[in-house]
C-alpha cells in the first residue's frame, strides 16, 4: 500500500550545520525534493544559538570572518534570502591584549592601524619596522599561484623561511591568527591555506556578525527548504545509511523511520559517516585505513558569563588576550612522556572573548551582558579534567576585567565532549580514541587541504560528504563557517550532476 511505503526524496541531507543547511537550501531551491534531517532540535550544528537566562546567545562563540561578502553571502543570494538577514560590524573593531598591553584594531585596517600595531609590538628600530612593513605588504599582495606553491609547508616553516627577521611579537600576532582561523596550531597547519584566507579576510574587511545570532543563518536556510516545497525534520537521529546494490538509497532513524532518496549527503563528518552510519564492511580496506588515519582539528573549552551589568562598555567585535609563548607546539618525540598539565603549564593560553549583543543589542536584556570566553584545546572528548585550561581562562578574564566577578548571575562551561555531542561526531570516539570533539572538522594540515582535501563524493555511488571535512579544489577551503558553506555549495553542484546522470541513465 502506498501509505506504508517509505517516503521517497531526490536527496536527503543529514545535518543542519552550515554545510548541510547550505547544501539542502540550494538543492531545494533548484527543485529537487529534499529532506533535511537533524538529530538536534535546533539549527546550525556547532554554530547554534540558544535562548537562555533571558539572552539569545551562541552556544560556542562565533564570528563571521567575511561578513556577508564571502561564501555565506553568496549562498544566501543564490537562494534569494540575502535581504532577510543583516550583516553587522562594530565601529571600534577588536581589542588585542598582548602581554597585558592593549591595542584596538579596526576591521578596515589601514596604514595608521599598522603604525599603531608597530608601536604596540614595541618594535625597537628601523630594521624591525622595515621587516614588519615588508611582511605585511607581501601578505596583502600575494596572488593565487603564490598560495598554491606553499600548500605543502606548515605555517611555522613558511613564516621562518619567508620572514626570517620579523620580531617575535609580530610572529606571535601572525601565528595567533592561525589558531583563530583554523583552531589548529601553526606548527601543523598548511601555509597555503593560512595565507590564502588570511589575506582574503584582510582584503575583504567585512568580518563581523549577523542579526538574530549566528544560528539564524542556518535556520533561514532551512526555512527556504520548506518554502520550496521540501521537508525539514528536527530531533530525528539517523542511525544508518542504507546501501542496496552498492548504492546509497536511504536512511533509517533511531525511531525506526525509513526515508529513501537517490542521493544521501552526510554533514556528520567523514569518519562517523563511514565507520558508524554506513559501516566499514561497505568500503575497501585501503579506504578504511585512509579514513581512520584522517586527523581532526583542535577543539575548544569555553566559559559563558551572564552578567547583571554591562561591564565591557566599548562595543568590541572581539577581544583577544594572549602573550609570548602562546602557541601549542606538541613535539612528537616527547608527547607520550609529558602529562597534559605539564605540557600546558608554561603555555600562555590565548583567550578569545566575544559579546554578541555588541553587534545586535536585542540579543541581551538592557543593562545586562553575556560574554563568551574560549580557548583552544585538544579534540579528545573522553578527557575528564580540563581545569588547567578553565583556570587559565578565569585568570585572564578576572585580571583584565576585575569587575566581572562581582556581577555574575550564571556561568556555564563547555568542553570538547560538549562539542562532540552537539556535532554528533562523538560517536566515533569509541573506535578512534581521542577523536570526536574537534571544533572545525578535519585539521587543515598539508595532507588534508588543497588537492589533498577529501572529496565530497564517497566511493559509494549516491553517498556524499558535506561540511568542513570535504570539498573540491581549486576553490574549496577557508575558515570554519565559510568553509562549511562553501562545501555546501560545491557539494550541491556534484549532487545535481549525479542526479542528472542517474536520470539520463534511466531514459
Ligand atoms: C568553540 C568554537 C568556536 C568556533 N568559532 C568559529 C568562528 O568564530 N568562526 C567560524 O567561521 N567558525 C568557527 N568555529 C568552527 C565552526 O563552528 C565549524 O567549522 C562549522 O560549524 C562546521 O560546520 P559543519 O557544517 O561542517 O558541521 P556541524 O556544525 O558539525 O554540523 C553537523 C550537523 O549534523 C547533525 N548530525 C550529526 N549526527 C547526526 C545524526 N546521526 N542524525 C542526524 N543529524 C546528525 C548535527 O546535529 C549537526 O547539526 C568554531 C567552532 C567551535 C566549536
Amino acid at each position: 500500500m502506498l501509505g506504508q511505503e517509505p517516503d521517497k526524496f531526490g536527496a536527503i541531507v543529514i545535518g543542519t550545520g552550515f554545510g548541510g543547511a547550505a547544501c539542502a537550501a540550494i538543492l531545494a531551491n533548484k527543485g529537487i525534493k529534499t529532506l533535511l534531517i537533524d538529530k538536534n532540535k535546533f539549527f546550525g550544528g556547532k554554530a547554534f544559538t540558544q535562548n537562555i537566562h533571558g539572552h539569545k546567545i551562541d552556544f560556542f562563540s562565533h564570528l563571521l570572518c567575511m561578513g556577508g561578502s564571502g561564501e555565506i553571502g553568496a549562498v544566501l543570494k543564490e537562494i534569494n534570502a540575502f535581504d532577510r538577514i543583516k550583516f553587522l560590524q562594530t565601529r571600534v573593531g577588536s581589542l588585542f591584549i598582548y602581554d597585558e598591553r592593549p591595542v584596538e584594531i579596526k576591521t578596515k585596517m589601514d596604514f595608521g592601524t599598522l603604525l599603531r600595531l608597530a608601536d604596540w609590538m614595541q618594535i625597537k628600530n628601523n630594521e624591525e619596522m622595515e621587516a614588519v612593513m615588508k611582511a605585511f605588504q607581501y601578505l596583502m599582495e600575494m596572488k593565487e599561484h603564490d598560495f598554491d606553491q606553499i600548500y605543502n609547508l606548515t605555517v611555522e616553516e613558511w613564516l621562518n623561511l619567508q620572514f626570517p627577521n620579523i620580531p617575535l611579537a609580530f610572529k606571535d600576532f601572525l601565528t595567533l591568527w592561525c589558531g583563530m582561523m583554523f583552531v589548529n596550531p601553526s606548527k601543523f597547519s598548511s601555509a597555503g591555506e593560512y595565507a590564502r584566507y588570511f589575506t582574503r579576510i584582510l582584503n575583504t574587511k567585512d568580518a563581523g556578525y549577523c542579526s538574530g545570532g549566528i544560528g539564524y543563518i542556518p535556520e533561514l536556510m532551512a526555512k527556504t527548504v520548506e518554502e520550496n516545497g521540501s521537508v525539514v525534520k528536527m530531533g530525528e537521529e539517523v542511525d544508518k545509511i542504507l546501501i542496496e546494490n552498492d548504492r546509497a538509497v536511504g536512511v533509517q532513524t533511531k525511531d525506526g523511520n525509513i526515508y529513501m532518496a537517490d542521493a544521501i549527503i552526510s554533514n556528520v563528518g567523514i569518519q562517523p559517516t563511514v565507520l558508524k552510519l554506513v559501516g566499514a564492511e561497505y568500503f575497501s580496506k585501503e579506504y578504511i585505513t585512509y579514513v581512520k588515519n584522517l586527523i581532526p582539528s583542535f577543539s575548544g573549552v569555553r566559559i559563558r558569563y551572564f552578567l547583571n551589568k554591562k561591564i565591557i562598555n566599548k562595543k568590541y567585535g572581539s577581544i583577544l588576550i594572549y602573550g609570548a609563548n602562546h602557541d601549542i607546539r606538541f613535539d612528537w618525540n616527547t608527547i607520550d612522556q609529558t602529562t597534559f598539565e605539564e605540557f600546558m603549564k608554561p603555555i600562555n593560553l590565548p583567550v578569545f572573548i566575544s559579546i554578541p549583543s555588541n553587534y545586535d543589542p536585542s540579543l541581551s536584556p538592557p543593562n545586562e551582558q553575556a560574554i563568551l570566553a574560549t580557548a583552544i584545546a585538544p579534540p579528545n572528548p573522553n578527557r575528564k579534567q580540563w581545569d588547567i585550561l578553565f583556570d587559565k581562562i578565569e585568570d585572564s578574564m578576572f585580571k583584565t576585567f576585575p569587575e566581572i566577578s562581582q556581577h555574575i548571575e550564571h556561568t556555564d562551561r563547555a568542553t570538547p565532549k560538549t562539542i562532540g555531542e552537539v556535532s554528533g561526531r562523538i560517536i566515533v570516539s569509541d573506535i578512534l580514541p581521542g577523536i570526536g570533539g574537534e571544533a572545525v572538522g578535519l585539521a587543515q594540515i598539508p595532507e588534508q587541504v588543497g588537492y589533498n582535501k577529501p572529496n565530497p563524493r564517497s566511493p559509494i555511488p549516491g553517498l556524499f560528504f558535506v561540511g568542513c571535512d570535504a570539498n573540491v579544489y581549486p576553490g574549496g577551503g577557508g575558515v570554519g563557517l565559510e568553509q562549511a558553506t562553501n562545501s555546501g555549495r560545491n557539494t550541491a553542484r556534484l549532487v545535481m550532476s549525479y542526479l542528472f546522470g542517474k536520470k539520463v541513465r534511466n531514459l
